[in-house]
């Protein structure tokens, strides 16, 4: 059986990329060091795969930033504001991702989306009235050749017209309808010089396909690809989805002329019966996503050859579920995790091996096989998994357990008499900047070249300085900085029991950005208070309000690689009751605010409305109120979500019953705050009123417009005023000045 690669990780085995952009970006390496840098890592990653026998790998899986902004760039979707800056290729490009102030101008990045089920984010391409799409890029082109010319001969994978056109922002009067054909047309165009190059595969990325589909979508996406079904121009065209099952475009898909159609049978709970029920037709060829592209545990071969077997299909290759870009690199760079653990886990490279044992198993008597014994193996069960105390706690929670008294509205009152804060209360969402002498102290700390009371005494002064710090610029609810974390869940996996760490298992979220997710291993509880000596230290420097500062059960779980012998609702219990000992804790000490970021809620909201409820919502927003339900009254919740996009939730996110809500509302529109309004939103809020993913300082006069935007739909004793997000990742000096214009803004508005 033949194998397939969606996309492998781009960021380097040791994260080059990072390191050579940030050095691009601080101008320390010119774009010729760039482009060196990257093509040295496209050059590892294909040669990898292509060791490992991988048949058919995708070239253009590459991105300096991310494949949607590519694609906007290849097809010149490039606002002209942008291009007005005048600036060398590669600079416009990261200007459009990162936003760009100096010299030749000042203008935002484009926003940025979670890309659909996922933690890695896309940069939304808008689309005005002036766009001229064309055919202006040759990415994918020089990629395909370049690779050639190491002696892999790829497929190019493409994110496809369909996904790109529901992606995208229309900021005129144009829609779809308008744009589509033109797309189509450059699309053929490149299928054509893809292969007349000596492309064989070209591949279509529709992951846009998984959701709920409109008879408006289906027929557009018909008229798309039968248009360029028939100019392949001696290509093969695979169309590839994933991230779900495409239940409601199936039988339109295998109608088409595609050659090879890609479909997920991991998350894509519905396609094995689609493709029994419906058959599959048996001139194409299959492409089995049975690999996992998102978790890092091993693969079932047991499961997986039986799906296989069972398919009835003439020809199938095995494939990768989605692209690999979202489990780390490599096992290899893991040298303090012990064995019991480390064979459980599979990441990018060892799910190659994973995809050509199983290929080679594919069709055969499998069950004496060496390497089907050796997997099997490996799920007869894990060292120190269980905790039978944590099971019958969760066993034994009630429905009074999710309720939180009394009731907002009498809260409300209550806490706006004892923190008295001024109306439009400034604040932030919690971390400062995490300079270098920050990230040192902890390094050295886990070196062992530190002791535990240095580095204390280190983060003491930070959060001294920082406390000062926010003093004088004014703050309202002042913030501890966040010094002692590496990554918000990261630091509370490492505080919890149940968890495993790893060394080097990054993955990008967005551009530059990697995350490293802890793994869940087990059942969790909470060894020992983890922030209160930090909350308490805090509080002591100042006499305004502190507020403490937790990443929600939600979050936890997902930005951790999740379990699989579970279920998620009982491992996000599981993290809440360790959360809510937090809470408690936290107030006994006497800090009266409470953050619980959920900053990743909607981010797992299943793809399809129809599973919103009964395999999500329902669960997630409970764990949430479970966390905070047993605090006073006069104690005063908040909560912090990453990107606005929950236009479609608001009562579930009322329905958390926190009693502040902040959120980015910055780079998106403003579309969110007419849905608060119309759906009576009872929390009060804090829509971000600038982006901190970008280094560009906003003015006063910028964040008064956004305030005063946002009062024409909020009540004044509702709203709060704050950053978008975390500080963590920006320099000292653009965040001083950003707050101060903040606290400026905050004050013209209240005077
Ligand atoms: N409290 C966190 C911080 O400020 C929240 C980060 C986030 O939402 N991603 O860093
Ligand atoms: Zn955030």
């Amino acid at each position: 059986m033949n194998t397939s690669v969606i996309g492998y990780p781009r960021i380097g085995k040791d994260r080059e990329l990072k390191f050579a952009s940030e050095k691009f970006f601080n101008g320390e390496l010119d774009e010729a060091g760039l482009l060196n840098a990257a093509k040295a890592i496209r050059k590892e990653d294909l040669l990898k795969q292509k060791e490992a026998g991988i048949t058919y790998i995708s070239s253009n899986d590459f991105s300096f930033y991310d494949n949607v902004l590519d694609t906007a760039f290849l097809f010149n979707v490039i606002p002209q504001r942008y291009k007005d800056l005048g600036l060398s290729e590669l600079e416009t490009y990261f200007a459009l991702a990162r936003g760009y102030q100096g010299e030749k101008g000042n203008v935002k990045a484009l926003a940025m989306k979670k890309w659909f089920n996922t933690n890695y984010h896309y940069l939304v391409p808008e689309i005005d009235d002036d766009t001229n799409i064309a055919l202006t890029g040759s990415k994918p082109l020089d990629e395909f050749i370049e690779a050639k010319e190491l002696g892999v001969d790829t497929k190019v994978a493409l994110v496809g017209p369909f996904t790109f056109l529901k992606l995208a922002k229309f900021t005129g009067s144009k829609k779809i309808s308008d744009v589509y054909s033109v797309l189509t047309a450059e699309y053929i165009k490149l299928v054509s010089l893809l292969a007349s190059s000596g492309a064989k595969i070209v591949e279509f990325d529709e992951p846009y396909l998984v959701r709920d589909l409109s008879s408006e979508d289906i027929d557009l996406f018909k008229e798309i690809y039968s248009l360029i079904l028939a100019n392949k121009n001696g290509a093969k065209i695979l169309l590839q989805t994933y991230f779900g099952d495409i239940r409601d475009i199936y039988n339109e898909v295998t109608d088409l002329d595609f050659d090879l159609i890609g479909l997920d049978f991991v998350e894509g709970r519905k396609t094995a019966e689609l493709v029994k029920t419906n058959g599959f037709p048996a001139d194409k060829i299959l492409v089995a996503g049975l690999v996992n592209g998102k978790n890092i545990w091993r693969n079932d071969y047991k499961k997986t050859l039986s799906v296989l077997n069972d398919l009835g299909v003439a020809n199938v290759v095995l494939g990768t579920s989605c692209s690999l870009l979202h489990v780390p690199y490599t096992l290899a760079n893991e040298t303090k995790l012990s064995d019991d653990y480390k064979k459980h886990f599979a990441f990018a490279e060892e799910k190659l091996t994973e995809l050509n044992e199983l290929a080679a198993l594919a069709g055969k008597d499998y069950e004496n096989e060496a390497s089907y014994k050796n997997n099997q193996s490996l799920f007869a069960g894990r060292v120190n998994s269980e905790d039978k105390d944590v099971q019958a706690k969760v066993a034994a929670i009630t429905d009074a357990d999710y309720v939180r008294l009394p009731v907002f509205e009498e809260r409300e009152k209550i806490q706006k008499s004892i923190l008295n804060l001024p109306l439009f209360p400034t604040t932030t969402i919690g971390s400062f900047p995490q300079t270098a002498d920050v990230r040192k102290n902890r390094q050295e700390f886990k070196k062992g070249l530190k002791s535990k009371e240095e580095y204390v005494e280190f983060n003491k002064q930070k959060i001294a300085e920082c406390i000062k710090l926010q003093e004088e610029i004014g703050l309202d609810v002042l913030v501890h900085g966040e010094f002692e974390r590496n990554d918000m869940v990261e630091y509370f996996g490492e505080n919890l029991n149940g968890y495993v760490f790893t060394e080097k298992a990054w993955v990008q979220s967005y551009g530059t950005r990697n995350v490293k997710p802890p793994i869940i291993w087990g059942d969790v509880s909470r060894k020992a208070p983890i922030t209160v000596e930090w909350s308490k230290f805090a509080k002591s420097c100042t006499d305004k309000p502190v507020k403490g500062m937790l990443t929600g059960p939600v979050t936890i779980l997902n930005w951790s690689f999740p379990r699989e012998d579970i279920s998620i609702k009982e491992s996000i219990l599981q993290i809440a009751l360790a959360i809510r000992d937090e809470v408690l804790d936290l107030e006994a000490n006497g800090i009266n605010i409470i953050q619980i970021d959920e900053a990743a809620l909607r981010e797992k909201l299943p793809l399809r409305k129809s599973d919103w409820n009964s395999e999500y919502l329902d669960f997630a927003i409970p764990a949430f109120r479970l966390v905070h339900s047993k605090v006073k009254p006069e104690t005063q919740i908040h909560t912090h979500m990453c990107y606005s996009e929950f236009t479609d939730i608001i009562p579930a996110i009322d329905a958390m019953d926190a009693d502040v809500i902040t959120f980015e509302a910055s780079r998106s529109d403003l579309q969110i705050l007419d849905s608060l309004k119309e759906n009576n939103f009872k929390t009060e809020v804090g829509p971000g009123v600038y982006d901190i993913h970008s280094p560009r300082v906003p003015s006063v006069e910028e964040i008064v417009n956004a305030l005063t935007k946002m009062r024409a739909k909020i009540e004044d004793k509702k709203l709060w005023v704050n950053p978008d997000c975390g500080l963590k990742t920006r320099g000292t000096e653009e965040t001083v000045k950003s707050l101060k214009n903040l606290v400026a803004a905050a004050k013209q508005i209240r005077g």
